[in-house]
């Protein structure tokens, strides 16, 4: 086996390569003391809010929280119904069921493993009041057709922008909107393995609009629109000083680390074209993709077998996800059948997702390309 130590994801590799800056910052907050809510948070925030061309940006503690903030907002109440994509992170749909809103599935769209707006558009009832689309393993959900649904039916539309941050999205008329800054308000993680990723757990909310601004403000600060008068029941969700202070330096870099991910995903397109059993990720022609995962779908392949074959070269890879949420123990229910989900279901089946980072060269994608056509020989 040879020595080139592949992950899935190289966190390592890319903090050395700017590691001055970020221990730097991260001395510097020390240094300070100002640990919570620093002068750092509201750099980033407006940093971020610059580069994302959005209103308001809103540090929170991490992805769920800024879903479950998303909709405490939008005042919705017990037993309106959410709709969201069966096939994704279960945050998207815990945080749903946490706030005694109900979840409705729809299947996903088959090329790009987005919401199915067809499906999306008959699951609305009387009792649906938001939609969440999810930009999945880097590329936009058909958000164009997303915003006519919402609007067409008067639903609020949050993004979970977890994987997709930096990508954009294109409208036929011509206008260009960066992920998570088109629907009413867009969510965002930033766990250490996403594109934008923090050295601990962090999260954010945007919004354009004004009062839902202010609203998302008070709520991850306990309620408060000012100080010590709690005027609704909020959370305690904060990015701490030191996470935006490494945020700060990683912001720059991220486009560039967008290009090194769309590179390997090039490298791993051209090496896969002719291997009939692997279909290579589809890209939408209204969105970007920033990869946060490169995803395969197998086409007649025995994936155990190949999970292990490249586990004995040292490649790892993974699969997300194996099991569709309308089947995870917590959120069953009877009207939930597996024949609705046929796309889904299918995914859940034959996808696999192979090493995709910032820091993969040619030497590990030729390695690893080479491995799995060894498979298919
Ligand atoms: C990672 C992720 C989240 C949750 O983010 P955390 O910061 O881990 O809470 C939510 N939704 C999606 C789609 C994600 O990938």
């Amino acid at each position: 086996m040879p020595e080139y130590n592949i992950q899935m994801v190289d966190l390592k590799g890319q903090y050395t390569k700017i590691k001055e800056q970020v221990d730097k910052a991260i001395f510097s907050v020390i240094d300070s003391t100002a640990f919570i809510k620093g002068p750092e948070v509201k750099a980033f925030k407006e940093e971020l809010e610059n580069y994302l061309k959005v209103k308001y940006v809103i540090p929170c503690g991490n992805g769920t929280d800024a879903l479950q903030i998303a909709l405490m907002a939008l005042g919705l109440k017990s037993g309106d119904e959410v709709i969201t994509a069966n096939f994704t992170f279960a945050a998207t749909v815990e945080v749903i069921g946490l706030l005694n809103l109900t979840p409705v599935f729809v299947d996903v769209d088959k090329a790009t493993f987005n919401i199915n707006v067809e499906a999306l558009e008959k699951a609305i009832t009387p009792k649906t009041k938001a939609i969440i689309p999810v930009h999945l393993f880097g590329q936009c959900a058909n958000m164009e057709a997303v915003m006519n649904i919402a609007k067409k039916h008067h639903l609020f539309v949050i993004e979970d922008t977890a994987q997709a941050i930096g990508a954009d999205y294109t409208f036929s008329n011509g206008d260009i909107k960066k992920a998570g800054t088109i629907g009413d308000i867009g969510t965002t993680s930033f766990f250490p393995s996403k594109n934008l990723g923090c050295y601990g757990d962090g999260g954010a909310l945007f919004t354009n609009d004004d009062e839902l601004g202010k609203r998302l403000e008070a709520i991850v600060n306990h309620g408060m629109y000012q100080r010590y008068y709690h005027d609704e029941i909020g959370v305690n969700s904060r990015l701490d000083s030191i996470q935006a202070a490494i945020l700060r330096v990683k912001l720059p870099h991220l486009d560039s680390y967008s290009a090194a991910r769309k590179k390997a995903a090039t490298y791993y397109n051209n090496a896969f074209a002719d291997i009939d059993q692997i279909e290579t990720p589809v890209i939408d022609q209204q969105s970007t993709h920033v990869f946060h995962q490169y995803t395969l779908k197998l086409n007649g392949v025995d994936r155990d077998e190949l999970v292990l074959f490249l586990q004995e070269k040292g490649i790892p890879a993974m699969v997300y996800y194996p099991v569709p949420l309308h089947q995870q123990k917590a959120y069953v229910r009877p009207e939930f059948k597996d024949e609705n989900y046929p796309i889904t279901m299918e995914l859940c089946k034959s996808v696999i997702s192979l090493p995709m980072h910032t820091e993969l060269d040619d030497e590990q994608l030729k390695y690893i390309t080479e491995s799995v056509k060894e498979f298919f020989k």
